[in-house]
């Protein structure tokens, strides 16, 4: 079967599913969003790409942005990063700060927020024009000029952010973060707020499946070792305490968001992005990764 034929029929099957889960309610601009949203897009390496359901429509891809700092960062500062930011699945929801204490402010991973907000910080150490750097960076990963933060998503999770606001400062207290928290934060939450279609994400990623370098412009994003080393990441802490589900029910490398999104890698054959906003008790998309489980299956393609 090809991959189009997949898709459909995958997409046939979870489309008649219960659409179970949550919105993401802790952000009040998320928690309005249409929950029977599901869009499908592929991007392949030899030049593929195939979209279903509202694979054109942007939303707020979260946690996903995390990918996007990270490689950046890496890009720009190599191995010294991971002085700052450690390698192993925390074992705890995203936005949880017991470990931090205990761990000296070094967060376990660059993808649990705490991880996130020290990555955000290097960035505003080194960047010019934070901000706009980082948008010209994603959107040479896809030659996509379209692709923006939303204000308003941001202005909506800073106005609820205690969580975010006391993890970064409890950072800063033991040392991690160098610039004024409240900068950082600014950045983090325009990070997370950054809107995306599945199409865009697919483009976007499409660099991580084909050893670091673009395939619109054969650019070297990352080393291939670099790359091989995100990839490991996303396999082993891309979604949080669910990480080990998501090896063992889809076996790609990957990450999610609390906006329903996810992102999967396959290694020199594909990226696939997934849409569905309902999450289910670990923040990840309930429809997401039943979609991925299945195409996995079906196509009898994971990296294992
Ligand atoms: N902006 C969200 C937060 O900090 C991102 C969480 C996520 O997508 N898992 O809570």
């Amino acid at each position: 079967m090809s991959y189009k034929e997949l898709i459909e029929e995958v997409f046939q099957k979870v489309i008649k599913l219960e659409n179970r889960g949550q919105l993401a309610c802790y952000i009040p601009e998320l928690a309005v969003v249409d929950s029977n949203k599901l869009g499908i897009h592929i991007s392949t390496s030899s030049n593929f790409d195939f979209g279903i359901g509202d694979f054109e429509e942007k939303f707020s891809v979260q946690s996903i942005a995390k990918v996007f700092s990270l490689c950046l960062a890496y890009k720009m500062l190599g191995e010294s990063i991971w002085t700052r930011v450690g390698l192993e699945p925390s074992g705890t929801g995203f936005n949880s700060l017991i470990q931090l204490d205990n761990d000296n402010g070094i967060p376990r991973n660059p993808f649990i927020n705490s991880g996130a907000l020290v990555i955000s910080d290097i960035l505003l150490s080194h960047l010019t024009d934070p901000k706009e750097d980082l948008l010209k960076f994603i959107r040479s990963l896809c030659k996509n000029q379209d692709i923006n933060f939303s204000n308003k998503i941001a202005a909506s999770e800073k106005s609820v952010g205690y969580r975010n606001i006391a993890m970064c400062n409890f950072i800063k207290s033991l040392g991690n973060i160098n610039n004024e928290p409240e900068d950082v934060l600014d950045f983090y939450f325009d990070l997370c707020s950054l809107e995306l279609s599945c199409k865009q994400l697919s483009e976007a990623f499409l660099f991580l499946s084909n050893k670091g370098k673009t395939t619109h412009d054969d650019n070297q994003i990352l080393t291939k070792s670099q790359n091989k080393r995100i990839n490991a990441l996303l396999q082993t802490c891309g979604f949080y305490d669910e990480s080990g589900d998501f090896a063992f029910r889809v076996g790609l490398p990957g990450k999610s968001g609390v906006g329903g999104g996810i992102i999967a890698i396959h290694p020199n054959e594909y990226a696939i992005a997934v849409w569905s906003p309902k999450l289910n008790s670990k923040g990840n998309s309930y429809r997401g990764m039943k979609f991925l489980e299945e195409f996995t299956t079906l196509s009898e393609l994971s990296i294992f």
